[in-house]
Parts: structure tokens; C-alpha cells; sequence
């Protein structure tokens, strides 16, 4: 991006499927081309986040630092890093907010890709903050499973209630037309046997 001085942040947001971890990619490999310094930062929520991803393929093979804490992702900021990627932002504490203006502030291209909504179309976690204080904001879209539109949705399709799912399989992308509100399945109870009361002759 040509016109900004210093650093900046941008955020590449969107649903399930719509392509922001590819998108972040792309950009992060062209900073690598130009032999830009990069390192790349993913919320540490649970095992399955544990192995580090190898985010580029490039022989320049860059993985992504899993840390818990919005903290743990600046005090790991390496002197002379010229991009920091963040993906799954939407899973950091509010403090991330606060973590990227501080990196863009001292010179640092900040790219941060997560989703914007949860499956209930709330706000993901910091993400409105984060789409108010970026220069630039890219909104990416899927192909939405019913129709075949540009899908701004994550719909739920099994699992519980919990604003996280884990799984691709629970979800389909979208669009408003069709996106339809979901209702975690009940758990129904095995009817307990009835004993038929012997009746009066
Ligand atoms: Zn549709």
C-alpha cells in the first residue's frame, strides 16, 4: 500500500471460507519479496492452535508464533520487524486493539486478519474496535451454499450454543437471503417410563 507514512494497520475481515487467511498471505509474502522483516502472530486458544502454521510455503518458510495474550504477542515484537501479520485476530483479549495502534505508531505495518461476526452475527471479540481505528479495511466474502451469492455469513449448521465452534464442518457460508437464525439442538430427554396404573374395574 503507497501512501501512508510510517506505519498503518489493516484489517482483511469476513466470514468463514471468504479467503482472509489467504489474503493475509498474499500480503505477507509480497513484504517477504521485498525483503521486508515479518513476523506473524495467532491466538494460542487451545491445542489445536499449538503446532506452529507454516504460513508461507515460500523457501523463506515463515510460522506463525502462537502466544495467549495480546501482551505476550508485543513483548515477542523482534527489534527491526517491518510487518507484523496477525491472524484469527478476532480471538485475542480487547488489549489487541491497543497492542496494534502501539506497533502502527512506531512504524510497523500492522495486517490482521479475522472474522468480523460470530455465527449469531454479533461482533466478533475486538474486531469493531479494530475495523475503526485501521486505515484500511478489506471485507472478504464467500460463496454463499444455497444461492451461490457473495456470502457475508457464518451459518451454524450443528453443535452448540458457544459463540466458538470448533470445526469447519459446522458451518456454511451465507448470505443475508439465506442465512437462517440457528438454534442449538435440544437436549431431549428419554421419556422416563410410564407405569400405567392398573385401572378400576
Ligand atoms: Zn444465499
Amino acid at each position: 500500500m503507497d501512501g501512508y507514512k510510517g506505519g498503518w494497520i489493516e484489517i482483511i475481515a469476513g466470514g468463514m471460507f471468504s479467503g482472509k487467511s489467504e489474503e493475509l498471505i498474499r500480503r505477507l509474502r509480497r513484504a517477504l519479496i521485498a525483503r521486508q522483516r515479518v513476523q506473524v502472530f495467532k491466538p494460542l486458544i487451545d491445542d489445536r492452535f499449538s503446532t506452529d502454521d507454516i504460513v508461507s510455503r515460500d523457501d523463506r518458510r515463515l510460522k506463525a508464533i502462537p502466544v495467549p495474550t495480546s501482551a505476550e504477542l508485543l513483548a515477542r515484537v523482534e527489534i527491526g520487524v517491518q510487518v507484523v501479520g496477525i491472524d484469527e485476530v478476532q480471538f485475542f483479549d480487547a488489549g489487541v486493539v491497543d497492542v496494534c495502534m502501539q506497533l502502527a505508531d512506531a512504524g510497523i505495518r500492522v495486517i490482521a486478519a479475522g472474522l468480523d461476526q460470530d455465527y449469531m452475527r454479533r461482533p466478533f471479540g475486538p474486531m469493531p474496535a479494530l475495523l475503526a481505528v485501521a486505515e484500511e479495511v478489506s471485507k472478504m466474502h464467500a460463496v454463499c451454499v444455497r444461492c451461490r451469492g457473495a456470502a457475508h455469513y457464518s451459518q451454524r449448521v450443528s453443535g452448540g450454543d458457544a459463540q466458538v465452534e470448533v470445526g469447519d464442518a459446522s458451518y456454511e457460508a451465507r448470505c443475508r437471503s439465506c442465512y437462517e437464525l440457528y438454534r442449538a439442538e435440544e437436549i431431549v430427554e428419554e421419556p422416563a417410563v410410564q407405569l400405567t396404573m392398573p385401572q378400576p374395574a
